[in-house]
């Protein structure tokens, strides 16, 4: 058996070419009506993952070109205090978009916050008047992870019409929003999940694959159909193979599908880390351009 049959599908240089592709609009924008999209991101607490999230959000919007506001709140914020925030980011001209990172500290409810947010500043595309234009397929603010699996899979296969593609995951954030948007290309769409009786002969049906599970290399070889196109959404740190590094508490990030296993089997493949990480903050930036055309009423 060859080493590896699949094409890995590299994030990372898509990420880069849309990146690119929304700086020159974010330039457009501005010589043409004098508006530069602004991004507020709203990080609460001190989490080591959110801030390296954050960091890369605010850094990538100015390199994109895009006014850029980062608020850091301490750990002990109230509610209140949070939610005042997000009420002048709603109403702040100069501000599009608005990314409230998840999760919150737990003694906060993200629930009152998303009920608060504007929806045509929710770049992440999280509340129910996104969520309900992208069930009844109106224009909608959509969330950034499916959004960059749909742009992955349109480059290469192309026209996604009759496929059969099964989604692992039914959360709000991936799995939902990636099965509507599968089902508005067309695709025969299954969503799987905890209670799915037989999960690898679902899988087996799938001619594309999306894993957003959250349990590490969970998806095998032999659950994939041969020449599939698997799209791998999962993080899950792990501790390193090698039993030195892993007995000095070191950890590394994989997948939700066994990566090794899949390359034999899987047409096409995107690698984790490397593969959809690097197009969810690029498709954030899309969609605050996105929401400041939707706000001056130019689409
Ligand atoms: P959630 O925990 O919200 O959802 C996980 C889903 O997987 C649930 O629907 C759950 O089913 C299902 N599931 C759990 N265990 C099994 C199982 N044994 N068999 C079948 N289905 C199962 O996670 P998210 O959707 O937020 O994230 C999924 C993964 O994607 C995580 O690894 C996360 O880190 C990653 N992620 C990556 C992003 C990126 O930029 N690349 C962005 C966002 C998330 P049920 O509903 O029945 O409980």
């Amino acid at each position: 058996m060859p080493e590896s049959s699949a094409q890995l599908i590299d994030g990372k240089v898509y990420a880069e070419r849309l990146r690119a592709r929304v700086a020159e609009e974010v330039a457009a924008l501005k010589a043409s009506h004098g508006i530069q999209p602004g991004l507020a991101v709203v990080l609460v607490g001190d989490d080591p993952a959110s801030q390296i999230y954050v960091r890369s959000k605010g850094e990538q919007s100015l390199a994109a070109g895009m006014h850029s506001v980062t608020h850091r709140l301490p750990e002990d914020t109230t509610q209140a205090e949070l939610e005042r925030l997000v009420a002048e980011l709603n109403v702040d001209p100069l501000i599009h978009g608005i990314l409230v990172q998840l999760p919150l500290p737990k003694h906060l409810d993200e629930k009152p916050i998303l009920a608060l947010l504007n929806p045509d500043k929710d770049v992440d595309g999280l509340t129910v008047a996104n969520a309900g234009r992208l069930a009844q397929s109106l224009p909608a603010l959509v969330p950034c992870t499916p959004m960059g699996c749909m742009i992955l899979l349109r480059d290469v296969l192309g026209d996604l019409t009759g496929k059969r593609a099964v989604v692992v995951g039914r959360s709000v954030l991936v799995g939902r929003p990636i099965a509507q948007l599968l089902l508005q290309a067309d695709c025969t769409v299954t969503i799987a999940h905890s209670r799915t009786a037989d999960l690898p002969a679902v899988c087996r049906e799938a001619d594309i694959l999306v894993a957003a599970v959250g349990r590490p290399r969970m998806i095998k070889g032999d659950w994939i159909k041969p020449g599939a196109a698997v799209i791998d959404v999962g993080i899950n740190r792990v501790p390193f193979d090698d039993p030195i590094k892993a007995a000095e508490g070191r950890t590394k990030v994989v997948g939700d599908v066994d990566f090794k296993q899949a390359s034999q089997v899987a047409g096409w493949l995107t690698p984790a880390p490397g593969g959809v990480g690097p197009m969810t903050v690029a498709v954030l930036l899309q969609n605050t351009v996105t929401a400041a055309k939707m706000q001056a009423g130019l689409i």
